[in-house]
């Protein structure tokens, strides 16, 4: 069942989607080549930890051991930080991260550069994030789920990418993991009509190769099948009668 929620429910979530805005504002200077992804996971934890009433949503969730899933490379998800795993120039990395707070989750993911990369792996990064502001103006009232996968799929394809089908966006709230399911792809006019208080993470994972994944031996990370690289950009974000607006945001 859908939860739709409250405009004051909606205020709080915002507000925990704020906090997780300001984590990825707090860690993004400190991607560069040397530091070790468990770092970053210790920066994520305690500055989230650092406004009261904040949790990091991953830690314990399904057993996941951290507070940000952390993902380099091939990586598209759910790669467990470690002391041994050091970023180096050239490299990007996805920062995957939720908050807690006030009763409601929020849930936010960025790839970031590390160091100078290729202006072919910049372009990736672009169209990735182009292509979750595009699932994000198609997530209107009226409108249906097969509307925002198509938004999302189109912005790729042009670009010649393609999206992970494997792994999908999902509705937030109390729980982290709600309905409806958010595919990348789609048709318009397909599936679950949107309505006011929805509350979704838009979460496009775009392969530079081809869509097929495979899970690593850890039984948490997803890599790309053929070793190509991937990116994830991800926002929670509320429909309203107005529009879609992002929780997951300074702004
Ligand atoms: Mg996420
Ligand atoms: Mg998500």
């Amino acid at each position: 069942m859908i939860q739709l929620k409250s405009p004051r429910e909606i205020e709080t979530m915002a507000a925990g989607g704020r906090i997780l805005a300001a984590t990825h504002r707090h860690i993004r200077p400190a991607i560069v080549p040397g530091i070790t992804t468990l770092e970053i996971d210790a920066m994520v934890e305690a500055f989230i930890r650092s406004h009261p009433g904040a949790t990091p949503s991953f830690k314990g969730l399904y057993g996941f051991p951290a507070s940000a899933c952390i993902s380099i490379n091939e990586e598209i998800v759910h790669g467990i930080p470690s002391p041994r795993r050091i970023l180096a120039a050239g490299d990007i990395v996805t920062v995957d991260i939720g908050v807690h707070y006030g009763g409601f989750h929020t849930d936010s993911a960025w790839t970031y550069p590390v160091g100078a990369i290729l202006p072919e792996t910049q372009r990736l990064l672009d169209v990735t994030e182009r292509s979750l502001y595009a699932g994000i103006e198609a997530a209107r009232v009226g409108h249906h789920i097969g509307d925002i996968g198509h938004a999302v799929e189109e912005v790729v394809t042009r670009a010649r990418y393609t999206v992970v089908r494997d792994l999908v966006g999902h509705g937030v709230g109390t729980s982290m993991h709600e309905e409806p399911q958010v595919p990348n792809h789609g048709k318009p006019k397909r599936g679950t009509k949107l309505q006011a208080g929805m509350t979704i993470a838009i979460e496009p994972m775009v392969n530079a190769g081809g869509a097929a994944t495979r899970t690593l031996a850890d039984k948490w990370t997803i890599v790309t099948l053929d070793g190509a690289l991937s990116a994830h950009f991800e926002h929670t974000i509320a429909i309203t009668a107005e529009g879609p607006r992002i929780l997951t945001t300074l702004d």
